[in-house]
């Protein structure tokens, strides 16, 4: 990375690089390298690694049990487990619902929740979007209404990520009809279990199985398990996608996926050479190299000037870092060539080995092209970013 850095920071780097490389079980990362699907046993043996590590919660202060890191060695930590082929952390806990209990959670809450998410003992889901309820995320229908000490929520959340394996969701709920729409939303944490809560599968181009419709049928939860106040969701909620959008560039998954780029054009043959001697692919990697690099040093900005929380600027990254993985994937699938395609949805769950990329990988380029179509579309529509920047980075 950047060559300026000081004497510690290039000691953490190779300590976390050290570390990744050996702890970084291989069955996990001929899976994570060779693109197959993760499943819920995975992330969590993962986390459970870190956390022996006492890295289990590298963005959470010392007091909660986090690392105490500073921006700069977060994003250290999640270039170097990237690039060792680790499963990516689970943000759902760590990065979004930690935060807005740290910040606005009762000290029950804190007690009760913040400790079990880092062994996930714990899997939380994000239950925010709706049918009609995506960008214009306020306008969002899911009723709760309060009878006795409980809320009893009617609805249907959309495309919340991993549902499947969720034990917890944090809700945006309607308490208030009548106020304007910013104003009558609440958190509400839910229990999963909870009589009512039906998990349906929505299957997405690459035949994966990440995303779920949510029905919430006369759920009833707690009252205690409100977040804050009620009808001031919209604060919480707003606070929670800022930290969301802090690692939303995915700068280790770049460097990850580049080096997997060179090692696939390594091995893939044109005119009895292999391709990435050939000089427009080497021009094209090469570009796409320069393009992370560049990411990287936007994001360094970041880390230097606002102790990592980024401001508009995070609309830039987001931008950035989703293009520059679609490019990625679309540049990995010309190298597999017509190899990517019929794609293989078993191929996908059967056993890896720990050869790390071969040849047999060009079956998930296909379906990791298909993938990275969302990374526009989450966390906020490359549209809708735009539109922030102009407001309030351009002014216009
Ligand atoms: C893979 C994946 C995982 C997701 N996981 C979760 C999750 O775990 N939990 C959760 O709550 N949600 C999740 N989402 C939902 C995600 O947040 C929404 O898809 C996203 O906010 C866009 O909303 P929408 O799909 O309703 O599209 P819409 O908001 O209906 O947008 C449709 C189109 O209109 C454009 N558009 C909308 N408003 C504007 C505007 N003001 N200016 C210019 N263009 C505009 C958009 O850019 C888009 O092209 C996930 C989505 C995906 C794809």
């Amino acid at each position: 990375m950047n060559l300026t850095w000081t004497p510690q920071e290039r000691r953490f780097r190779e300590e976390v690089r050290a570390f990744a490389e050996a702890g970084v079980p291989p069955e996990l990362r001929a899976k994570v390298l060779a693109h197959q699907r993760l499943e819920r046993d995975d992330y969590v043996r993962w986390h459970n690694i870190l956390a022996d590590r006492g890295w289990g919660a590298p963005s959470w202060p010392k007091e909660y049990g986090g690392t105490g890191w500073n921006a700069l060695q977060r994003l250290i930590f999640e270039v170097e487990c990237f690039k060792a082929g680790a499963p990516r952390l689970l943000p759902f806990g760590l990065s979004m619902i930690g935060p807005v209990l740290m910040k606005y959670g009762s000290p029950a809450q804190r007690e009760r929740f913040l400790p079990r998410i880092i062994r996930v003992e714990d899997w939380w889901c994000q239950g925010y979007s709706e049918p009609g309820s995506g960008s214009d995320l306020a306008s969002l229908k899911t009723r709760a209404e309060r009878d006795g000490d409980h809320y009893v929520v009617n609805g249907q959340k959309t495309w919340t990520t991993l549902a499947q394996y969720a034990d917890w969701m944090f809700c945006l709920v309607r308490t208030d009809t009548e106020a304007r729409p910013q104003r009558g939303i609440s958190m509400l944490l839910l229990d999963m279990r909870s009589p009512g809560v039906t998990v349906r599968p929505i299957r997405t181009l690459d035949g994966g199985h990440d995303v779920n419709e949510v029905w919430l049928e006369n759920v009833r939860v707690p009252v205690e398990n409100l977040v804050g106040e009620e009808n001031q969701g919209w604060t919480y909620a707003k606070y929670l996608l800022g930290h969301e959008r802090t690692g939303i560039a995915g700068l280790g998954h770049c460097h990850r996926e580049l080096g997997v780029l060179k090692r696939m054009a390594a091995q893939a043959q044109s005119g009895g050479r292999p391709l990435l001697s050939d000089p427009r692919m080497r021009d094209r990697i090469s570009r796409i190299e320069v393009d992370i690099m560049a990411l990287e040093m936007l994001l360094l900005r970041v880390a230097a000037n606002n102790g990592g929380t980024p401001g508009p600027e995070a609309s830039v990254l987001k931008i950035r870092g989703s293009e520059i993985q679609q490019d990625l994937a679309m540049l990995q699938m010309e190298v597999a060539g017509p190899d990517a395609w019929p794609y293989d949805p078993e191929w996908m769950f059967a056993e890896a080995d720990d050869h790390g990329p071969g040849p047999e990988m060009a079956a998930a380029a296909g379906a990791g092209y298909a993938d990275m179509r969302k990374t526009t579309i989450y966390g906020g529509t490359t549209e809708v970013q735009k539109g922030i920047i102009a407001r309030l980075m351009l002014g216009l």
